[in-house]
Order: C-alpha cells, then sequence, then structure tokens
C-alpha cells in the first residue's frame, strides 16, 4: 500500500496535505475584517459549487489564481466567472 496520499483534481486545501498552503489562507482569513467575513454558511456554500467547478485544480481557482478557501471566505470577492456562480 502506498504511503502518498492521493489526491483528487478538485480537492480544497484542507483535503490535501499542504499545510503551509492552509496556514497562508488561514493567515489571510484572520487578517480581514469581521464584516467582509462570510459567515460559515455562505462560505461552505461557495466551497461546495468550487468543489464541482472544472477550473479548481488543487486548491486553487485557475480562473482567479486565488486560493479558493481565501476568496471565498471574503464577501467582497466574487467568482470570476460572474457574480450568480457566487
Ligand atoms: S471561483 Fe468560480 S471559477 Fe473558480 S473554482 Fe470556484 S466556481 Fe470555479
Amino acid at each position: 500500500m502506498s504511503k502518498h496520499k492521493i489526491s483528487c483534481i478538485r480537492c480544497l486545501l484542507r483535503d490535501l496535505d499542504q499545510k503551509a498552503a492552509l496556514k497562508q489562507v488561514t493567515a489571510y482569513r484572520e487578517r480581514l475584517p469581521v464584516q467582509q467575513r462570510a459567515n460559515k454558511e455562505l462560505f461552505e456554500e461557495r466551497l461546495s459549487i468550487c468543489r464541482d467547478c472544472k477550473w479548481l485544480r488543487l486548491g486553487v481557482c485557475q480562473k482567479s489564481g486565488y486560493y479558493v478557501e481565501a476568496s471565498a471566505y471574503d464577501k467582497t470577492k466574487h467568482c470570476p466567472l460572474g457574480t450568480k456562480i457566487w
């Protein structure tokens, strides 16, 4: 049995063994002003859309270049495909 975790292409950082990147994202989220932070429901809704999106690769949106766990947490940010997506 392989010792390496197999990553799916549409994984979020929290599903991957990418501790440094996740730490960076967490620090970014903590620096956001409270009023700019998405609540848990909005954040998870956005991430569930990203999980099914062909542009998600290893936690990064290939359209925006952002870690989706960072951008989805910021209420002022939107999906680069349009605000109807999120
Ligand atoms: S932000 Fe939009 S384009 Fe990027 S992965 Fe999420 S749903 Fe897809």
